[in-house]
């Protein structure tokens, strides 16, 4: 079972209620648009990782996985979801 921040949601709910996910090797994150209120706590906390104008707009490789963690831990929207992979 993959463990998710204090939203708690699994990967099938975060895919189903429109999310969009970004591989990395390490941590797959999930964003949903609709929902973001442009709190830019994300690009604040790590441009190379949340970056408006790169595409895809996500770099879940360009930190670790922990940073990245605790940066989507401060989107106050929840916009931003996480789901850690267990090698
Ligand atoms: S921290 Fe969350 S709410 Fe703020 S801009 Fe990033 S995704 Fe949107």
């Amino acid at each position: 079972m993959a463990t998710f921040n204090n939203h708690q949601m699994t990967k099938e709910e975060l895919l189903a209620n429109d999310y969009r996910e970004y591989r990395g090797k390490e941590i797959n994150v999930y964003f949903k648009a609709e929902i973001c209120q442009h709190a830019a706590e994300c690009v604040r906390g790590n441009l190379a990782v949340f970056n408006p104008k790169q595409k895809p707009w996500i770099n879940a490789d360009a930190a670790k996985a922990e940073e990245i963690k605790e940066i989507i831990n401060r989107c106050p929207s929840h916009a931003l979801q996480y789901e850690r992979e267990t090698v």
